[in-house]
């Protein structure tokens, strides 16, 4: 979000909007303001806050409104130098800019998740997807010893929005295994050193990951970003650091990867889908 946050920026500011529309059943989760008070305003600045992205606007009259957007994992927000066609059935918020460019949120997939909120400045400072969310994990996150203070394991405590925002679970992987960490080792089990570490590690793998984006995501945007990973989802592979060959635990619907020689003391964890299998 980070980078699209950027690209935005760099470009929208001083545009006029022509005409915002949603195709997306239900995308737009609020009613008042209308989304039509944004028609024949003016984009103001782009910003990103943990996975959600704000793109500022004024009206026509001068009214300051935020598009709140959370593209959810399948969402891709870009912009286009031409209009799509209304038969894009991916298509789920259309913001029109002139010249024919449009600025399309299009979701992949079936489960229509991703979505929007039209805000003034007092129901955005009341805006419960972001006063819950924990500091931000990158550039330049608190001490994290107070914040990971709970019995849960740090992979789950750490792609949790509420303790940090902005680590997906790709990410969390890297972060582990660069700060030579068992993902399920408890938060309140970390010792100042390797808590230090820790925050170290995730400061630099997310910059790592936004400077790859940084050198190779251009606008219009692409649809797949690179994912510039060295142990997520690299099971099998040899270890970047010591080549021992990767382990992973599969859960439903994503995978968590790991070194059992520099995450977990020679350890192989548990596979939990294998484990519920032979329940
Ligand atoms: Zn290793």
């Amino acid at each position: 979000m980070e980078i699209v946050a950027r690209r935005l920026d760099g470009v929208l500011p001083g545009q006029r909007l022509e005409s915002a529309m949603t195709p997306g059943l239900n995308v737009l989760k609020t009613f008042d303001p209308p989304l039509h008070a944004i028609d024949g305003g003016t984009f103001t600045g782009v910003g990103r806050r943990g996975k959600l992205l704000l793109v500022e606007l004024a009206t026509a009259d001068g009214e300051p409104l935020t598009l709140l957007t959370h593209l959810m994992s399948a969402g891709r927000l870009q912009l286009f130098d031409k209009r799509g066609s209304m038969r894009d059935r991916t298509s789920r918020v259309l913001l029109r800019l002139p010249e024919g460019r449009e600025l399309r949120l299009r979701e992949f997939g079936t489960r229509q998740a991703a979505w929007i909120k039209l805000l003034r400045p007092d129901a955005l400072a009341e805006e419960a997807s972001l006063n819950t969310l924990g500091p931000e994990a990158w550039p330049d996150p608190p001490e994290l010893a107070p914040l990971l203070a709970s019995p849960r394991p740090l992979h789950s405590l750490l792609r949790d929005q509420q303790v940090l925002a902005g680590i997906g679970r790709t990410w969390v992987d890297e972060i582990l295994h660069a700060a030579r960490l068992s993902p399920f080792k408890r938060g309140d089990d970390l010792s100042e050193a390797e808590a230090e570490a820790l925050r170290e590690a995730m400061v630099a793998v997310l910059g790592r990951v936004i400077d790859v984006y940084e050198e190779h995501v251009a606008l219009p945007l692409p649809e797949k970003f690179p994912k510039p990973t060295r142990v997520h989802a690299h099971q099998g592979r040899p270890c970047p650091r010591c080549e021992t060959a990767l382990e992973a635990v599969f859960y439903e619907d994503y995978v968590m990867s790991y070194c059992p020689q520099c995450q977990t003391e020679g350890r192989v964890l548990k596979d939990r889908r294998l484990s519920r299998l032979l329940k």
